[in-house]
């Protein structure tokens, strides 16, 4: 969020200077402009060399305000969609060894996910994304919150004396075999190498 807000406020200083240099020549912003501009280029520290500064880790020309304004708004949009993959990027190998590490195998890349688009019905759209980030009912997760240890949050639905997490929630449960058996069956009808697949990745396909 701080990153968002960071990054929100660098790009307003730019756009604003952009559009300074478009007013009215005798207007006191484009003169206020020109002359922070004339202190940057005689190598004085002005307000227009912070703004340098912001297009250089933006990777924008420093003569961006002489740019057609759809040229800019193009470099702009692209700069901070690179600079925020890269954020992106970096933050989650902070959390691939956290509560969200199973999150981190299956989301691979930045964007929206094919199953906000393909599951309609809000109910079973909230379960999988549930389900994928980790914020479910199953022992796994309500068992960290009364600080018991891992080995420890059995799953009492069954007598498998299995930890529920949720590979056992979805692969292995016997209380959720029935409904398991409709998605297994309808999923071989779709791929046929689906069986093969050990445990870990049949997971994964689900997910
Ligand atoms: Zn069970």
């Amino acid at each position: 969020m701080r990153s968002l807000v960071y990054s929100t406020s660098r790009t307003s200083i730019i756009r604003m200077t952009k559009t300074n240099y478009i007013m009215p020549q005798d207007s006191l912003l484009y003169k206020a402009l020109n002359v922070s501009i004339d202190l940057d280029h005689n190598g004085q520290n002005s307000w227009f060399s912070s703004v340098r500064h912001l297009c250089t880790i933006l990777n924008l020309p420093a003569d961006f305000v002489k740019l057609r304004k759809c040229k800019f708004t193009q470099l702009l949009n692209s700069s901070l969609r690179k600079s925020y993959l890269k954020l992106w990027e970096k933050n989650f190998k902070t959390v691939m060894e956290g509560k969200l590490r199973t999150y981190c195998k299956i989301k691979t890349s930045f964007g929206s996910e094919k199953y906000l688009h393909i599951i309609n019905n809000f109910t079973l759209r909230r379960a999988l994304a549930k389900l994928r980030i980790f914020t479910h009912r199953l022992k796994t997760e309500t068992g960290r919150y009364l600080k018991l240890e891992v080995s420890k949050r059995l799953c009492n639905k069954c007598d498998l004396n299995k930890i529920e997490d949720e590979i056992h929630f979805l692969l292995e449960c016997p209380s959720t075999s029935t409904d398991r058996q409709v998605l297994i069956d309808m999923i071989n009808n779709n791929c046929n190498n689906f069986q093969y697949l050990n445990l870990s990745d049949n997971f994964f396909y689900h997910t």
